[in-house]
């Protein structure tokens, strides 16, 4: 599936969720990577040593999440673009979703969006919190708050202005 259409398997999602209590307590980020190729910065990035080291350059990469912060260097640094943090304590029915971005154009804080899932549908409207460029180099995370039950399906967002 992931192969033909890009879409990951569920399968696939839950084998890189962490487990309930984790996300009940914290930020965390979450690697949806499923192809071996010859790439690492994910690890390289991290200041916490939370994404391990690679025995192997073509490893997949694996996470402890103990030690992630949920701070997202690992979001703005993946080119493949598949690393996101979820923060589900930001309140009781809403969460984080921190997710990479190279779009124009760049929303802003406060902004509504549109918010999507992995095969690019429009699941919920969400609104930015943050927008931050750590490395300078073209990619953005953008926070963005959004319904709680979806913030394990949206993956991507759109900026829709009126006045395009
Ligand atoms: S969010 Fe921060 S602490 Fe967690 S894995 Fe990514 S770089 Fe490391
Ligand atoms: S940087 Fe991204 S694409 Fe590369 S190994 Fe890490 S998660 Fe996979």
């Amino acid at each position: 599936m992931l192969e033909r259409t890009g879409v990951p398997t569920p399968e696939q999602i839950r084998e890189v969720t962490p487990p309930e209590e984790i996300m009940k307590a914290k930020p965390v980020a979450i690697i949806e990577c499923f192809q071996k190729i010859p790439c690492d910065p994910c690890h390289t990035a991290c200041p916490t040593g939370a994404i391990l080291e690679f025995e192997d350059i073509n490893d997949l990469p694996k996470i402890d999440w103990s030690k992630c912060t949920g701070c997202a260097l690992c979001v703005a640094k993946c080119p493949g673009l598949a690393v996101f943090v979820v923060d589900m304590t930001y309140s009781d029915r809403e969460a984080i979703v921190k997710l990479p971005y190279e779009f124009l154009p760049v929303p802003s804080r406060g902004e509504e969006v549109e918010c999507l899932n992995r095969e690019g549908k429009v699941v919920s409207k969400g609104k930015v919190l943050q927008v931050f460029e750590p490395f300078k180099d073209g990619t953005k995370v953008i926070s963005v708050v959004v319904p709680k039950e979806f913030a394990m399906e949206i993956r991507h967002i759109r900026v829709v202005r009126k006045d395009g």
